[in-house]
């Protein structure tokens, strides 16, 4: 038997950071909401290593906290492919290790303390839109919901969007992404350390995280596939000693952000939409920012004629691109010209960038990075650096 219309106006796929959040947006803003996660636990298995501007943290109305908060970071140390790292130590701490699973707990319990219904162990298998003008969803080993709008927050490899007759990222460019959790490290500090080169994780980059003093996060990404194999090389290079507390396997998407994210009664948040820095792989506080927006919107719509909704469910694509468009496109054209560069190209630059640390201190801005991008190629003296071909990418930047 399905459950009515009016019990549940507002149908949430997917507990995540984005879900978490506009479930809970939602129930603040008046509308019942239902929240469906396929797992028994929220936040579990994880994917994410759990870095989080604070900046960004507080976009979401998140202060850190000892529920998830692992450690604090103030910087981060670049390894290019030979040479010297670069090191860039911030005046003021910049960003926080959170335990991934934890905090999607936390916000999951806030939207519950909210009024959000959330059922786990529901794996919605379909998205259906009935003839009455309502919306649903089918779920697999139960009784399908209905409702009035349905937010996809299912995160990367969700197909539900195109069953609401959008486009979905291209999953076929999702990096694959491998990581350990390395216990009995070396006396860790409070800064990430990313490492790159052809050696390391070509296409992208390999990180290590402190998760304390003496365990990190430690794990790659790349677009060749023998992550393991360049993971195991990393880790007996840097921390010979330490030992594998944990692994976890995630992809990491760069495809950017997909045209259109609502359609009839339904919109689409966070990974399923692509709302992710193709730079770095990070969604927390775009895909949770955008779920506040979506949230906010799916209740207002909620309140509305069918007919006039389009109307608001369209303003959360045009308010979320507002906010972030601009800084991801530049953050897009510049993972790709990132990634096609040769490793003495990166070496090149790494040394070249020396000289303007202070002014990326000053100016970078872990989220909205499109400022620092435009900043850097203005450069004559680094542009130099680059090879020729490089140089239309940079030309996009600026029109
Ligand atoms: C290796 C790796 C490291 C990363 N590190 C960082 C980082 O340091 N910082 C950062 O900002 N970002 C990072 N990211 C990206 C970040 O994890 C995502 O952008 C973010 O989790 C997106 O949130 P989301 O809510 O859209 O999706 P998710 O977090 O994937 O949540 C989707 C939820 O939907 C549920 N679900 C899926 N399908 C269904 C279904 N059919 N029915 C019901 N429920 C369903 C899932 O179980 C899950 O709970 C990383 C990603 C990877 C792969």
């Amino acid at each position: 038997m399905e459950v009515s219309p009016d019990e549940n106006r507002i149908i949430v796929v997917g507990a995540g950071v984005a879900g978490s959040h506009a479930a809970l947006e939602a129930a603040r803003n008046g509308a019942k909401v239902l929240l469906l996660e396929e797992h028994p636990q929220v936040g579990v298995p994880s994917h994410c290593s759990g870095v989080v501007s604070l900046k960004g943290l507080s976009m979401l109305g998140i202060e850190p906290q000892p529920a998830f908060s692992q450690r604090t970071i103030q910087g981060a140390v670049f390894h290019p492919p030979k040479g010297q790292p670069v090191e860039l130590r911030t005046k003021q701490p910049v960003a926080e290790i959170i335990n991934r699973a934890k905090f999607d707990q936390y916000v999951a319990k806030r939207a519950v303390a909210a009024g959000v219904e959330l059922h786990t162990k529901t794996r919605v298998s379909k998205f259906k839109r009935h003839s009455n003008g309502s919306v649903g969803v089918s779920v697999q080993d139960g009784p399908g919901f209905n409702g009035e709008i349905v937010i996809d927050a299912s995160g990367a490899g969700s197909r539900l969007a195109e069953q609401a007759g959008l486009q979905t990222p291209d999953w076929n460019q999702l990096l694959p992404g491998l990581q350990y959790e390395l216990a009995e490290t070396q006396k860790q500090g409070d800064q990430v350390e990313l490492f790159f080169g052809s050696h390391r994780a070509p296409g992208f980059f390999a990180w290590s995280i402190p998760t304390g003093d003496h365990s990190a996060r430690v794990g790659l990404a790349s677009r060749k596939s023998n992550v393991k194999k360049l993971l195991d090389d990393l880790v007996r290079e840097y921390w010979p000693k330490s030992t594998i507390e944990g692994t976890k396997s995630g992809s990491v998407l760069v495809s950017g952000p997909i045209d259109k994210c609502w359609s009839e009664n339904f919109v689409v948040v966070g990974d399923a939409a692509s709302q992710v820095k193709q730079t770095t792989g990070g969604g927390i506080v775009i895909g949770g920012y955008s779920g506040i927006l979506a949230g906010k919107a799916a209740a207002e719509a909620a309140k509305t004629p069918r007919e006039l909704r389009w109307k608001i469910l369209m303003q959360y694509d045009r308010d979320w691109r507002e906010k972030f468009g601009s800084d991801l496109r530049r953050m897009g054209i510049a993972h790709r010209l990132f990634a096609s560069l040769s490793d003495e190209t990166l070496n090149r630059l790494f040394e070249g960038v020396r000289e303007y640390l202070p002014e990326i201190e000053e100016a970078a801005d872990m989220d909205f990075q499109g400022e620092i991008i435009s900043r850097m190629l203005r450069k004559k003296k680094f542009v130099a650096l680059l090879p020729r071909v490089a140089v239309d990418s940079i030309r996009a930047i600026f029109t």
